[in-house]
């Protein structure tokens, strides 16, 4: 008997507990994840920005941009050393948010210029990327 019940035990576990817990759990992931990683500025990419991630990521730190740019002999160079620096984030594996949060606080002075994209040897979409960045970092307070 006791045998029997040992084995019922098991079974329920199993079939029952184990993947009810686990189903839970998956529900919370993304909640977990947040209150892991937000801190730290890293919040989920959807689909669709991994798609776009790669077409940010071709940055040849040949300092063209940063050459043309008119806000960088306007700005002290330890506040603003150029919109290369963005480039250079996405350029690696995932750009780290909180190293750019307060640089695109300056690009407010960009007006409509577009010098920089245009100079750029390698097609970086650099103003695709201020406005991708932008809304990333919204995410992250939207998570904090
Ligand atoms: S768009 Fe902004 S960052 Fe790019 S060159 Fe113009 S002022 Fe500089
Ligand atoms: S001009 Fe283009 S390749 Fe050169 S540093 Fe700027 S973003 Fe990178």
């Amino acid at each position: 008997m006791r045998r029997l019940l040992a084995l019922f035990f098991l079974a329920w576990r199993a079939v029952v507990l184990h993947p009810l817990r686990n189903a839970l759990a998956g529900s919370r992931g993304k909640e977990r994840f947040l209150e892991n990683y937000a801190p730290e500025a890293l919040v989920p990419y959807s689909a669709a920005e991994r798609r776009v991630l790669p077409r940010f990521s071709g940055c040849i730190q040949c300092g063209l941009c940063d050459a043309i740019c008119p806000l960088v002999p306007r700005l002290p160079r330890r506040q603003w050393r150029g919109p290369s620096l963005f480039a250079v984030a996405y350029s690696r594996s995932t750009p780290e948010l909180s190293h750019l949060r307060t640089p695109i606080g300056l690009l407010d002075n960009c007006g409509t210029c577009s010098a920089c994209q245009t100079v750029c040897p390698r097609a970086v979409p650099l103003l695709e990327i201020f406005a991708f960045t932008r809304r990333k970092l919204a995410d992250v307070e939207k998570a904090a």
